[in-house]
C-alpha cells in the first residue's frame, strides 16, 4: 500500500489577538474548492470563529497534535491575492494582527453572507391617484421611484415603518425586489471638456505610465484646475485597457457631488463606504469582485474593495487627514494605496491642492513625480482674501465681536446682488463652553478631559468626544445659582448671528448636527445649489471640494483656531484649510472675495495661505520638522494605555518604557507620560512617542522590540501601537 498523501492544511488567521495564524485540517470536501483568500468558519477553543486563509499546502501535520478541521466555507467570498498580499504588508507595517486586519478590511456583512435579499426595498407607485391622509401625501412626496430600503426610508421622512405598510397596502407604494445601492442624485453639468494643455501633459504623463513604468504622482492643482478632469480621462483609459479603477475620497461629505460627476461620465460606478446597510455593501463586495464595476469610489476602506485588476488607483485630496484610520487597524489609506500600486505595478495619483508635507518631501526626493496644473480653466481668478484682524474689532467696538464689519458687509452686498456665500467655522453647536458667572466653574463631561458644548435648537449640553448629552442644566451643578452663561460660538450660534445681522439673508446649516446622514448631507447641498438659500455656514465640511458657481464670497470665523492646539501637524492643517476655503470662491465666471477672521494674523500658516506663498509656507514648515525631528524629517511611532485606574495604567507604561528604551537605544523617547487628553470616555490614557530618523528605524525599532517578546498587557490596561499616528494627544 502507498503512503496516504499527507493531510491538507490550511492556515487561518483569526481576528484573535496573539498569533498571526491557526493550522486546521481541511476535509475532502473542501479540498477542491478551497484558496487562500476564502473566509471560513473554524473551531476556536469553545467558540466557532470567522477567519480567511493565507495559506494552503500538503504537509504532515505538527506532531503529537490533533489539528481541528475547518467546518465550513463561506460561499462567494474571496480575497483577491493581491489584495491579500497588501493586507499582510499592512499588517507587517501596522504591527496589526492579519486577521485583525482582515476583520477591518471586509465589511462584517460579506463575512457573515448576509443577503441583501432579506432587506425590504420599497419606492412610490408612478401616477398612484388614490385616497391617502395629508401626512401620508407628503410623505410620498419625499419618496423616490428608486426602490430604497424600508429603513431607509423612515429614516429619511421622518415616519414609523408601520406608516410604510400602510401605504403599501393603499398601493401608494410598492415592495420591490430590486436592490437600490445607489446615491441622491445631484445634478451635474456634462463636462467632456477638451483637456488644457496642463491637463493633457498631466494626463499623457500617468497615461503612458499605465502601460509599463508606474510611478505615484502628486497631481499639484489649484482648487478649480480641473483635477477632476484629469482623472476622468485616465478613467476612461484604464477601462478600456479592461482595468478598473479606484478613487479614494477623504470623506462621505465629499462623496455626493463628485461620485454624482462620475455617474454622469460612467456606468459602471460603485460607491463605497460604511453608509449603506450591511446588505448592500456584501452585494456591492460580490459586485465588485465579480468584475460588474469598473470604478469604485470610495473612502479610505474602498481601498479593500476586491477589484479583480485594478490598473489605477487615486487619491484625491490626498493630505486630508482623514486618510488615517485611528482604530485598528490604524492604517494610512494614502500611504497603503502607494504600496499597493508599487505592488501591483501600477500607477498612483495623489492629488490636491494643498499637498501633505509628506507628499511634498516625496516630490523633492524624487519619489513622487509632480504634475502641475496652475490655470483654472473654467475662468474665476484666485481670489485674494482679505484678513480682518479681530483684535482690531475688540478695541473698534469695545466688545467681543463674532462676526466682523467686514464679512458682514460683503454678505450684505452677496445678498443685493442674489449671489451665494459660504462662511466656515470649525466648531459646531451654540457655544462650545457654559461657564457660571457666580463660581467660574465650566461644564465639564463627566467621562473625558472634555468641557460640554450647548446646543440650543435641542437645549442640551453635549461631550463632542464620546456624545454624551443630557438637558442644558437650569442652575450651576457646582455652586447653585442660576448664573450659567455660554461663551464662545460655534455654528449654529453663527447660523442664527448672520441670519438676524443681515436683513433677508437665508442661511443654511452644514455640519454633523443638521447632516444627520448621507441622505441628509446631499440634500442640503442640493438645496444650497438650487438656490434655496444665500449664505452655507457650516464646520470643515464645507471646505472641501464643493463647487458652486453662485458663490462670490468665502468667510473663515477663526481661521487660526486651530493653531493653538498641541500638534505637530497644526500649522499645516491650517494653511491647508485656509488655502481650501480660499478656493471655493469665486468658480464661476463672477470674481469671488474671500474675508478670514483672525486674531493671530501673523502665523506664517495664515499670511502664506492668504499670499499664496506655498513655497515658503511648505519650505519653513519643512525646516520646523527637521528641527524637531517630525515626520516627514523622520519617523514616527505612539504608544497608547488606557484603562480605568490610574495607577495600574501608569505602573503598566512605566514598565514598558523600560522596554522600549532597551530596544530604542539612540532613538529620541518621549514618555511614557500622561497624554495630553489624559481622561477621554472614563478611562486615563498614558502615551509614549518614539523619534527615529526614518520610517525604516521606526520599523527596525518594532522588530527590535518584537525580539525581546514585545509589551505584554495585564488585565485592566489596553495597549495600541500606532505607526505614522496622526492623533497624538
Ligand atoms: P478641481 O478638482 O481641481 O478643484 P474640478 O475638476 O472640479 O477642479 O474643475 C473645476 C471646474 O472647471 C469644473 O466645473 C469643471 O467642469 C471645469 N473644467 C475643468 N477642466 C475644464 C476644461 N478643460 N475646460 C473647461 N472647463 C473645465
Ligand atoms: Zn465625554
Amino acid at each position: 500500500m502507498p503512503d496516504p498523501a499527507p493531510p491538507l492544511i490550511a492556515e487561518v488567521a483569526l481576528d484573535c489577538p496573539g498569533r498571526d495564524t491557526y493550522s486546521y485540517l481541511v476535509g475532502d470536501d473542501l479540498a477542491d474548492v478551497l484558496a487562500p483568500g476564502d473566509c471560513v468558519r473554524v473551531p476556536f477553543g469553545p467558540r466557532r470563529e470567522r477567519g480567511f486563509v493565507l495559506a494552503l499546502g500538503r504537509q504532515p501535520g505538527p506532531p503529537g497534535v490533533t489539528l481541528k478541521p475547518v467546518l465550513a466555507r463561506q460561499k462567494g467570498v474571496r480575497v483577491p491575492p493581491a489584495l491579500l498580499r497588501l493586507i499582510r504588508w499592512g499588517a507587517g507595517y501596522y504591527r496589526c494582527n492579519v486577521g485583525t486586519f482582515l476583520a477591518g478590511a471586509v465589511p462584517a456583512a460579506v463575512r457573515k453572507g448576509t443577503r441583501a435579499r432579506a432587506e425590504r426595498f420599497v419606492c412610490r407607485v408612478p401616477d398612484f391617484a388614490g385616497e391617502l391622509t395629508r401626512r401620508q401625501r407628503s410623505i410620498l412626496a419625499e419618496m423616490p421611484l428608486e426602490p430604497i430600503l424600508i429603513a431607509t426610508a423612515c429614516h429619511r421622512v421622518g415616519c414609523a415603518p408601520t406608516t410604510i405598510e400602510k401605504m403599501i397596502a393603499a398601493g401608494a407604494l410598492a415592495l420591490s425586489e430590486k436592490r437600490d445601492v445607489r446615491e441622491v442624485q445631484l445634478e451635474t453639468p456634462d463636462e467632456r471638456h477638451p483637456l488644457t494643455a496642463e491637463q493633457e501633459a498631466a494626463y499623457a504623463a500617468v497615461a503612458a505610465s499605465l502601460a509599463g513604468d508606474p510611478a505615484t504622482f502628486l497631481l499639484y492643482g489649484v482648487t478649480g484646475s480641473g483635477k477632476t478632469l484629469v482623472y476622468m480621462r485616465l478613467v476612461e483609459a484604464v477601462i478600456a485597457r479592461g482595468q478598473q479603477v479606484l478613487i479614494l475620497l477623504p470623506e462621505i461629505g465629499l462623496t455626493p457631488q463628485l461620485a454624482a460627476r462620475f455617474r454622469r461620465r460612467f456606468e459602471r460606478v460603485v460607491v463605497w463606504h460604511s453608509g449603506f446597510s450591511e446588505g448592500e455593501r456584501a452585494e456591492q463586495w460580490r459586485q465588485v469582485a465579480s468584475g460588474e464595476v469598473d470604478l469604485v469610489i470610495g473612502t479610505r476602506s474602498a481601498l479593500f474593495a476586491p477589484l479583480p485588476a485594478p490598473g489605477l488607483i487615486v487619491v484625491d485630496e490626498e493630505h486630508d487627514s482623514s486618510y488615517k484610520q485611528d482604530a485598528d487597524p490604524r492604517y494610512h489609506g494614502r500611504d497603503l494605496a502607494v504600496v499597493y500600486g508599487a505592488q501591483l505595478g501600477v500607477p498612483v495619483v495623489l492629488g490636491s491642492a494643498t499637498p501633505s508635507l509628506e507628499s511634498y518631501d516625496n516630490v523633492l526626493r524624487e519619489r513622487y513625480r509632480v504634475l502641475l496644473l496652475r490655470e483654472r480653466p473654467a475662468g474665476g481668478k484666485l481670489p485674494t482674501p482679505t484678513v480682518v484682524d479681530m483684535r482690531g474689532e475688540y478695541t473698534r467696538t469695545g466688545r467681543p465681536v463674532n462676526v466682523s464689519g467686514e464679512l458682514l458687509t460683503a454678505l450684505k452686498t452677496v445678498r443685493e446682488r442674489g449671489e451665494q456665500a459660504i462662511v466656515l467655522l470649525n466648531r459646531r453647536g451654540w457655544s462650545p463652553v457654559v461657564r457660571c458667572l457666580a463660581c467660574g466653574e465650566t461644564l465639564q463631561c463627566a467621562q473625558c478631559d472634555i468641557s460640554l458644548t450647548y446646543h440650543r435648537g435641542a437645549d442640551v449640553v453635549r461631550c463632542h468626544y464620546c456624545g454624551h448629552h443630557e438637558l442644558m442644566p437650569g442652575s450651576c451643578p457646582t455652586c447653585g445659582e442660576k448664573t450659567l452663561t455660554t461663551r464662545g460660538i460655534g455654528t449654529e450660534q453663527l447660523a442664527a448671528t448672520l441670519g438676524e445681522a443681515v436683513p433677508g439673508l437665508r442661511v443654511l446649516r452644514l455640519d454633523a448636527d443638521t447632516v444627520g446622514t448621507r441622505q441628509g448631507h446631499a440634500k442640503l447641498l442640493r438645496a444650497f445649489a438650487s438656490g434655496e438659500a444665500d449664505c452655507l455656514v457650516g464646520t470643515q465640511m464645507v471646505a472641501k471640494g464643493l463647487d458652486f458657481p453662485r458663490v462670490t464670497l468665502v468667510g473663515i470665523v477663526g481661521a487660526d483656531q486651530g493653531l493653538n492646539v498641541p500638534d505637530f501637524r497644526a500649522a499645516e492643517r491650517t494653511f491647508q484649510l485656509v488655502s481650501q476655503v480660499a478656493g471655493r470662491a469665486g468658480r464661476g465666471k463672477r470674481p469671488g472675495r474671500v474675508v478670514i477672521q483672525a486674531y493671530d494674523v501673523d502665523a506664517a500658516a495664515i499670511g502664506c495661505a492668504i499670499a499664496n506663498r506655498v513655497k515658503t509656507f511648505y519650505t519653513h514648515e519643512l525646516a520646523l520638522r527637521r528641527e524637531y525631528g517630525y515626520p516627514p524629517a523622520g519617523g514616527l511611532a505612539r504608544f497608547l494605555w488606557r484603562g480605568e485606574d490610574n495607577a495600574r495604567v501608569q505602573t503598566v507604561c512605566e514598565e514598558h518604557g523600560a522596554l522600549l528604551r532597551q530596544a530604542g537605544s539612540g532613538l529620541t523617547i518621549l514618555g511614557p507620560s500622561p497624554a495630553g487628553m489624559h481622561f477621554l470616555q472614563g478611562k486615563y490614557r498614558w502615551h509614549a512617542l518614539i523619534k527615529a530618523p526614518s520610517r525604516g528605524a521606526i520599523q527596525a525599532f518594532l522588530d527590535r522590540l518584537m525580539a525581546l517578546g514585545w509589551l505584554k498587557c495585564r488585565s485592566g490596561v489596553r495597549l495600541a501601537v500606532d505607526v505614522d499616528p496622526y492623533a497624538i494627544q
